[in-house]
């Protein structure tokens, strides 16, 4: 998939100010300081659109952008940053969980994984609520070039092994990126185009 338009649509925290169209949405969440805003300029081939930040745990919106006028990319928080008090966290929690639970037009999340670390509770407890609640998603590697490439192999497949041995009886998609040499960027962006044309 070309993308020609990537616009900022809106930030909000609340799911119901979310932008009405009816068109499918894919959003994108991992922890922070993961590579998000990194992958999300990436993919979309635009320097500045997803801010990458400076301070971890910063952009504490949902953020809306409408690609190729035909689907929309949403840019959540990131989570399991330190420097913030319960209460934030229990805000932000509240808010997270309840776009998931509302956003009808949502077809799937990407979770992104630092591909150099051991699987993270807090990561799998996060993909484990999604499947309970039946939300589709897909893992998203990042920070690739950070590995020789069988090492970067092995620490994915140890990662999907993990998930195995827990509740899940098969591995969701995945998906091996750079943002710094842009690996991945087809294969992730042809299967949602794949999933745009079903
Ligand atoms: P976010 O907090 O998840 O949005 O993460 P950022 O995109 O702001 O990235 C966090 C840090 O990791 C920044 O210093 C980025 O330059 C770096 N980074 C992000 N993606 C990559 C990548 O694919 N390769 C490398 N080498 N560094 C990356």
């Amino acid at each position: 998939m070309q993308i020609h338009t990537a616009e900022f649509v809106i930030s909000n925290s609340d799911v119901s100010k979310c932008p009405s169209e009816p068109i499918p949405e894919y959003a994108f969440i991992g922890r922070s300081n993961v590579g998000k805003s990194s992958l999300i300029n990436m993919l979309t081939g635009r320097k500045q659109l997803a801010k990458t930040s400076g301070k971890p745990g910063k952009t504490q919106l949902i953020n809306h952008f409408r690609i190729n006028n035909r689907w929309f990319l949403v840019d959540l928080p990131g989570y399991g940053y330190a420097r913030v008090s319960k209460k934030v966290k229990k805000t932000f929690q509240k808010f997270i969980t309840d776009y998931f639970e509302k956003r009808e037009q949502l077809v799937c999340a990407f979770v992104l994984i630092d591909i150099r670390h051991e699987p993270q509770n807090i990561d799998l407890e996060f993909m484990e609520w999604l499947g309970l609640n039946g939300i589709p998603f897909s893992i998203v590697f990042t920070k690739a070039d950070k590995l020789k490439p069988k090492a970067a192999e092995r620490n994915t497949q140890v990662y999907l092994a993990k998930m195995l041995e827990g509740a899940w009886e098969e591995a969701p998609p995945h998906f091996i990126t750079s943002s710094s040499d842009g690996r991945g960027q087809e294969e992730l962006l042809g299967y949602i185009d794949n999933i745009n044309r079903e």
